[in-house]
């Protein structure tokens, strides 16, 4: 098992963090003269920095222990900081998948750290063979594997994700953004007893708090105390917090409205497959299909059009575009109005 002391940068291991006043006092009661803080209005306190009420209750939701919880500024935050703490600008790299979530080469890109991207197969599963002479590449750092994966939808096969897991010395990022609309379980238990694993999963998706911007990582208390270093000091607003601390008290709506998301995906599927416009809907574990069609630019300027607007991939995956599920009305708009595009 690697040392993840070993793995974190030099400056990372030796920073001293901010200390904020809410770290030096954490009582609930008293004068509050501490932080610099306006005594008037509703929203004048600073909120807890470390998000105790939350992640108690995703805790309890989700079976793991408070101290294996990290919680960003969105799962966007948590990629950022995977690199900000294990890569070195200019010598480090990551690998991941292609294609896949932009945002891993972007904050690649933003810290001077080489992405190396390994094309996934045709039916979009991890290629072992392409992988594993990389996997004892002395400068790499990270792996980010999205399962469900974004834009193309399947869920990557556990095995080859347990392969890449226990023949890498460096960090495992196994991306769950979609997993709620899957049927295959997470490998978040995995990441508390697993050094170099971590699991994020976000209030973004399933949860419908894309705009609460609360990502998860599930992870071993060492890497969530370096984190907690890097991170500033009130990386979620108390509004952020209470938003999604509401949501897990509606478990029972949230498995409504996935089993609706579910039903309209396979709803949708069954409907594109008529249409001669469409040669190929992709299974998907998602909360989108992505789906080859005869002209994908064409289609996507129509769709617009009509005030419908998807994702256009066929830059990425040749003739594809990407449609995210909607309510039953919105998909049948869609669908009218595909149906009556003739090219
Ligand atoms: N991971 C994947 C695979 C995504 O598709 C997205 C957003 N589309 C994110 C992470 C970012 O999620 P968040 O809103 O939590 O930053």
């Amino acid at each position: 098992m690697p040392d993840i002391d070993k793995l974190v940068r030099a400056n990372v291991k030796e920073l001293v963090p901010y200390s904020c006043a809410r770290d030096e006092f954490t009582g609930k009661e008293g004068v509050f003269l501490d932080a610099n803080e306006n005594p008037y209005g509703d929203l004048n306190r600073y909120p807890d920095p470390y998000q105790r009420e939350l992640k108690k209750a995703i805790s309890r939701i989700k079976g793991i222990p408070g101290e294996n919880i990290f919680l960003g500024n969105g799962s966007d935050e948590i990629i950022d900081l995977c690199f900000r703490t294990f890569c070195n600008p200019g010598t480090d790299s990551a690998l991941t998948f292609f294609p896949t979530y932009g945002m891993y080469e972007v904050s690649s890109a933003i810290n001077s750290a080489r992405l190396i991207k390994v094309p996934l197969t045709d039916d979009f599963s991890i290629d072992l063979r392409s992988v594993t002479p990389w996997l004892t590449a002395p400068d790499l750092k990270l792996i980010f594997i999205c399962s469900p994966n974004n834009p193309t939808g399947n869920s990557m096969k556990i095995s080859d994700i347990e392969f890449i897991i226990s023949n890498f010395e460096g960090i495992v990022i196994i991306d769950e953004a979609y997993i709620d609309f899957s049927e295959l379980p997470s490998f978040r238990t995995m990441a508390t007893t697993c050094k170099n694993l971590i699991v994020m999963q976000t209030f973004s998706k399933a949860f419908g708090l894309a705009a609460a911007r609360v990502g998860i990582a599930f992870t071993n208390p060492s890497i969530v105390h370096y984190f907690n270093k890097m991170k500033p000091p009130y990386n979620i607003s108390t509004i952020n917090q209470k938003a999604a601390l509401k949501s897990l008290k509606h478990m029972l709506l949230f498995k409504k409205r996935v089993k609706r998301i579910k039903t309209e995906r396979e709803r949708l599927v069954t409907n594109l497959k008529k249409l001669s416009i469409i040669e190929k809907v992709f299974p998907s574990d998602a909360n989108f299909l992505l789906v080859k069609t005869i002209n994908a630019d064409e289609i996507y300027s129509k769709l617009i059009r009509n005030g419908i607007i998807v994702r256009n991939r066929n830059r990425i995956i040749p003739g594809c575009i990407r449609i995210t599920i909607g309510t039953p009305g919105e998909n049948n708009k869609l669908m009218k109005a595909l149906s009556r595009i003739d090219l």
